[in-house]
């Protein structure tokens, strides 16, 4: 009989989340939910709690806990409530977890991973950010803390698929020539140029193929999100930059691919649907059902594009910052969080996003990261810059 896996899932109400719970729901034999956590959304979290009854459950402050535990007290469940960061990073790496599902967005989601990479746990990676920030020193936690890293980004976890299973890190030694990294090319792949600067957030936030949170359906419409998963490719697959392509296929049939050396192409393809990696990972090395149907591949075509850094600079810039290395990557990813944020509250326009991170990283020290402290500083730092370039543009 199957060992039941003890799972944290941190970030339990977003879009990865919630597909996650899915999944579980199917296998109540092989899975335990030890601690959910969540930052707003606790109508859900309740939800969640009554359903899945962890032992913590874990909110942000103490003013989210006192409401969590009236709402839970009221719901009749038992789960006890904790919060702040501390508390993320306990319940990522308590002894009794064996399994943590990494699925908090942005950079608040690189603590709690590092706490599981140190305590040796099987992480299943959504949160992008953390390779992004501080690839060289999660990488580092992994090893050191001999925890297993299953990636649950769809094309990442595509490539996984297609590499031989003993891969442990030497791309040529297995053969392989090149990451082909697909992009579906959002919504705005053929929109014409000249109204790009007038797009709204509604537009930006529906994504042609895949349900999403706001942020990354905005890094979507910009392709920053391919960008960040060049530089969460390097990290995986300790692959340089030259041997990372980003195709763009619009049907997102197709996830990823790997190209080796004799010419075979090994690609994984699927349904645009995220219970698809994340049963992978949750069942590994076993294949479980997750609730995807089948793939129906008539009447469909395949196409395939390069990408066009005039429409999309935020790749560009992307594939800059992991040239160049040391925090630069982490200035990237700060700055276009903050202005992602402005542009979805209204007070940034589209192209200002571009705009603001370029500001930022020519005004960002380079060097390595000593700690995830100096990480943090890059990050705070850059986010003041592109909010001061964001504040000039609102002015004029
Ligand atoms: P989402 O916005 O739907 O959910 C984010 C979750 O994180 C929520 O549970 C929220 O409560 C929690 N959270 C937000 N801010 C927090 C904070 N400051 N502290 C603690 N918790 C916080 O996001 P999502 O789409 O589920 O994406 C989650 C991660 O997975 C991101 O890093 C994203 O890049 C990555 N990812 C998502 C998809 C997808 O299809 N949605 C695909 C690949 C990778
Ligand atoms: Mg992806």
């Amino acid at each position: 009989m199957t060992k039941v896996q003890n799972l944290t899932i941190l970030g339990a109400t977003g879009t990865i989340g919630v597909n996650t719970l899915d999944v579980v729901a199917r296998h109540p034999e092989r899975f335990n939910i030890v601690a959910l956590t969540a930052s707003t959304q606790l109508e859900k979290l309740v939800e969640q709690c009554r359903r899945y009854q962890p032992r913590y459950a874990v909110v942000l402050d103490e003013r989210a806990a006192a409401r969590l535990r009236g709402m839970l007290r009221d719901a009749g469940v038992s789960t006890q409530v904790l919060c702040g960061i501390e508390a993320l990073e306990q319940v990522a790496s308590m002894p009794e977890v064996d399994t943590v599902m990494a699925a908090i967005v942005g950079a608040a989601g690189l603590r709690p991973a590092m706490a599981a990479a140190h305590a040796g746990k099987r992480i299943l990676l959504a949160n992008k950010e953390t390779l992004v920030m501080a690839g060289r020193l999660f990488m580092q936690a992994v090893a050191a803390g001999g925890a297993e890293l299953l990636p649950i980004d769809s094309e990442h976890n595509a490539i996984f698929q297609s590499l031989p299973r003993e891969f442990k890190g030497d791309l040529a030694a297995c053969g392989v020539r090149r990451i082909l990294l697909t992009a579906s090319g959002g919504p705005f792949r053929t929109l014409p140029l000249d109204d790009l600067p007038h797009v709204t957030p509604d537009q930006a936030c529906t994504h042609p193929n895949w349900v999403m949170g706001k942020k990354i359906s905005v890094d979507s419409a910009t392709m920053m999100n391919k960008g960040l998963e060049v530089i969460e490719a390097h990290w995986l697959f300790n692959a340089a930059p030259e041997r990372i392509q980003v195709v763009i296929h619009p049907q997102s049939v197709i996830h990823s691919m790997v190209d080796y050396l004799d010419g075979s192409v090994i690609a994984q393809l699927g349904n645009p649907d995220m219970r698809t990696p994340i049963a992978y990972a949750l069942g590994f090395p076993e294949r479980i059902d997750s609730g995807v149907s089948a793939l129906d591949l008539f009447g469909r075509g395949l196409t395939f594009e390069a990408p066009d850094y005039s429409r999309f600079p935020c790749l560009k810039l992307a594939f800059d910052a992991l040239a160049q290395g040391g925090m630069l990557p982490a200035v990237l990813n700060a700055a276009n969080e903050a202005a992602v944020a402005a542009f979805l509250a209204g007070q940034a326009g589209y192209g200002d996003i571009a705009a603001s991170i370029e500001y930022a990283l020519a005004r960002a020290i380079s060097g390595e990261p000593g700690s995830l402290d100096d990480l943090v500083e890059a990050d705070a730092q850059a986010r003041r810059d592109a909010g001061a370039y964001l504040q000039t543009r609102a002015i004029n």
